[in-house]
């Protein structure tokens, strides 16, 4: 599938914000972000105005960068947020929080998405003891993701046991036996991620 291969960094300064999408360096000063805190590009030091509909642009941007969906997929979400029950924004969100991809990096596997995402890809998961490579796969109350026997005993993932994360309301997680489990759908306040859902639905409904 294609992917944005460019500099990462760039995306922050880009959407003004740092979206930690490279891990532990997005704790150090080596962050582009904070040491260049403006768009990139010549006029990127300048101040403009932006409209409406650039402001749900760049919302709907942040979101798919956050979690590195392409606009096509990103667009699939919508359309799936669109038929649940309840309010789309929120719904959207919740979609894309249950990315296996994204709930191995809640869990800690994988000190960015991206990292996360390869993981997966690289079929080091489980999920409800079959094998799934697939990072956009949903995630469902109940699911049950564990670490393939095989990679346990890798240095990597026994580091990740030894370093567990404070995880939200609706993960659960035995580090022990390298498994996780969703037990709840989450809740828009337990979705950390800072982006105005209300005007990405504005922009999808014009
Ligand atoms: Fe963004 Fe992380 Fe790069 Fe900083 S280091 S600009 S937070 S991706």
């Amino acid at each position: 599938m294609a992917r944005y291969t460019g500099a990462v960094c760039r995306i922050c300064r880009r959407e003004g914000l740092k979206l930690f999408l490279k891990g532990d360096r997005c704790f150090t000063d080596k962050c582009a972000f904070s040491r260049r805190g403006y768009v990139p590009g010549q006029h990127g030091k300048e101040r403009k105005k932006i409209s409406n509909y650039g402001l749900q642009l760049r919302e709907k941007q942040k979101a798919k960068r956050i979690y590195g969906v392409l606009e096509k997929q990103f667009r699939t979400y919508y359309k799936r947020a669109e038929r649940v029950k309840g309010i789309t924004g929120e719904s959207l969100l919740k979609l894309l929080e249950l990315r296996l991809d994204n709930v191995v990096y809640k869990v800690g596997y994988g000190a960015s998405r991206n990292e996360a995402r390869q993981l997966v890809n690289h079929g080091h998961f489980l999920v409800n003891g079959k094998k799934v490579d697939i990072a956009s796969y949903t995630l469902k109350v109940n699911d049950v993701i564990q670490v393939s026997e095989k990679s346990r005993g890798t240095e990597k993932f026994k580091t990740f046991a030894e370093n567990p994360k404070t995880l939200p309301a609706w993960i659960s997680a035995n580090y022990d036996n390298f498994e996780a489990k969703i037990v709840a759908e989450p809740k828009r306040e337990e979705i950390d991620v800072p982006v105005n859902e209300t005007l990405i639905v504005e922009l999808y409904s014009k």
